[in-house]
């Protein structure tokens, strides 16, 4: 399968600070969504500092999901994020983070 970003074509830097040294990280969190994030590349980039990060439940964490998430219903839809993936982490982010 070619390696494939929904969020990004820069494959070889970190999302976040551009660091060249990445690791692939599935943004959605569980055994059962690994096929799904797979089949639709909901993966980026990252390198090792922003990839604890993204694993310590913070800001970022929240961040990535919401980004894949508009990324994916731009090209598909918001019903089938729903049903693929059950969580709406746009409005979730927007009820955390909104001033
Ligand atoms: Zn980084
Ligand atoms: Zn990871």
């Amino acid at each position: 399968m070619k390696l494939d970003s929904i969020i990004t074509r820069k494959m070889g830097e970190c999302y976040v600070c551009a660091n060249t040294q990445v690791q692939y990280h599935h943004i959605i969190p569980g055994h059962a969504y690994r096929h799904k994030s797979d089949e639709y590349h909901i993966i980026v980039p990252l390198c090792l500092k922003h990839h604890n990060e993204a694993h310590q439940g913070k800001e970022l964490d929240l961040t990535l999901r919401a980004v894949a998430q508009i990324k994916f219903e731009k090209k598909y839809s918001h019903e089938k994020w729903m049903e693929e993936f059950k969580i709406d982490y746009k409005e979730r982010y927007e009820r955390e983070f909104r001033k």
